[in-house]
């Protein structure tokens, strides 16, 4: 017998209509198609298998995610893949500790799920719903290779789109008008799934066989920084761990209001940044355990700071799949008029960290050698690019999304846009003064010792 219990979370989410799958009435062979939702916790995809049925859990590393792009460096550097494979691997080991497994595969998907599912039988595909536009090219043309159904399940958002008390063409522009709609009609009350028992696998399944079908993992290793301001570990366990630590462990969230500007350090904000990226962490978890402490402890600013956070992020998913394509150009989603601007070795003097700014060149030594930099940092650097040096903030972006191990498209592109003026800020003159914001936020120069003097090895892995 394969299936096994585990921990169980309490209730069932709104919004998850699969009661025409559970009711089809013969054992079936799902395949669960894994991408940026590593867990099992909180998994809507999974709430509508029936016991009976197999579950066939598949992750693919796609080549086109590591392709070398026109600005001359990797989508993903060495840290983004260290920390994604990290987290394949443990989601394999959590899968496999439950008595299922993780098939991994390198290769297009649209190539490789007509092979799997002919092979076993595959009565449908279950996958995270995109919002991103080469995400969705690349669905649709898994749709295209497939004759079963392709099922998208909304697993990354706290809310899901039926619940938004808007449709979509009507999203408030303004962050602040969206946040007064979901606090005001749907409140911050979001119910975490119940975990369910995994299915037993395909009986034709054998990892010994399937087993090199993924030659990695490729990254090369990294030991974290002494100085890095996140300790992340790839995987769902860890993400939960970081989350009950800095809740309960820490009371990280009773400060946080105070100490979310802080640039130092493990515990000035959440990082719960990496793992929801990927996914280990579900936005509604979080939420769900900012609500139980605030019953427990009581709530204050800054608990409440951390769910307004929280909003950004669920505000720049919805601004993303609302304006699709238009969210990476030049003119962003107010669609206006701007020329291109690309020097290399400007852009070289600010991605290894050597332009005139102190403060900018040591946000930008951090985040080379450590996949990270705090939410101070990034707008101050990201001004810097599009103000002060005039450059084009797209490739700002891309030198964020190769970067960053949290890097997340809607988050990413959303406030890249907000700072260059061409996004959701009603002001479109927001310029950071970065010489005033180090003598705010590091008025000692603590920050910038701790980086300036750090070697790099200004290469693009
Ligand atoms: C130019 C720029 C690029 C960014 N790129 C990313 C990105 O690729 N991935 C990413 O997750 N965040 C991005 N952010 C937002 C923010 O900087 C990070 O979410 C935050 O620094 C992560 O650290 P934390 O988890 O400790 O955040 P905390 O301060 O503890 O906040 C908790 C959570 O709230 C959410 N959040 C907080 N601030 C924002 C914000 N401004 N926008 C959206 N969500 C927010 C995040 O999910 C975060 O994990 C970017 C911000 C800027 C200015």
């Amino acid at each position: 017998m394969k299936s096994s219990t585990f921990m169980p979370e309490i209730i069932i989410s709104k919004g998850t209509n699969c009661s025409w799958l559970l009711f089809l009435g013969f054992m079936k062979t799902i395949l669960h198609w894994f991408k940026q939702d590593l867990r099992i916790h909180d998994m809507p995809g999974f709430a509508c298998i029936n016991p009976q049925d197999c579950l066939l859990p598949v992750y693919i590393f796609d080549p086109r995610h590591s392709v070398k792009l026109k600005y001359g460096f990797s989508k993903m550097s060495n840290h983004r893949l260290a920390f994604l494979e990290q987290s394949v691997l443990a989601l394999k080991e959590k899968l496999q500790s439950l008595n299922s497994d993780l098939l991994i595969l390198e290769g297009k998907p649209e190539e490789l799920l007509p092979i799997l599912a002919k092979q076993f039988n595959v009565h449908a595909i279950h996958t995270e719903k995109e919002i991103a536009h080469e995400e969705l090219q690349v669905l649709s043309n898994v749709r295209s290779s497939i004759s079963i159904p392709v099922i998208e399940f909304e697993s990354r958002t706290m809310f899901t789109e039926s619940e938004l008390p808007w449709n979509l063409d009507r999203l408030p522009s303004v962050f602040t008008d969206f946040r007064k709609g979901i606090e005001k009609h749907i409140g911050l009350n979001q119910c975490v799934l119940a975990e369910h028992s995994l299915p037993n696998l395909p009986k034709s399944f054998d990892a010994n066989d399937l087993e090199n079908l993924w030659h990695g993992p490729y990254a090369k290793h990294i030991s974290i920084h002494p100085n890095s301001a996140v300790r992340a570990i790839g995987g769902e366990d860890e993400g939960v761990k970081r989350l009950h630590e800095y809740t309960y462990g820490m009371h990280g969230i009773a400060t946080y209001k105070e100490t979310r500007n802080g640039l130092i350090g493990e515990a000035y904000s959440s990082k719960f940044s990496p793992w929801l990226a990927l996914g280990s962490l579900s936005a509604k978890n979080i939420l769900k355990t900012v609500n139980d402490y605030e019953q427990e402890f009581g709530a204050n600013d800054s608990t409440y700071w951390m769910k307004f956070e929280l909003l950004w992020r669920e505000f720049f998913q919805w601004t993303l799949k609302k304006h699709g394509i238009d969210f990476f150009l030049l003119g962003g989603i107010r669609g206006l008029k701007k020329t291109s601007s690309w020097n290399q070795e400007v852009f070289d003097s600010w991605r290894f960290g050597e332009t005139q700014d102190a403060f900018v060149n040591a946000n930008m030594k951090e985040l080379y050698l450590t996949g990270f930099m705090s939410n101070r940092g990034r707008q101050n650097v990201a001004s810097y690019l599009v103000h002060d040096l005039n450059q084009d903030w797209r490739i700002g972006a891309a030198w964020f999304e190769s970067r960053l191990i949290d890097y997340d498209v809607a988050s990413n592109w959303g406030n890249w846009m907000y700072i260059a003026g061409v996004g959701n800020d009603p002001r479109q003159d927001r310029v950071f003064n970065t010489k005033r914001q180090a003598d705010m936020y590091d008025p000692n120069g603590e920050y910038q010792k701790l980086w300036l003097y750090e070697n790099m090895a200004k290469n693009d892995s």
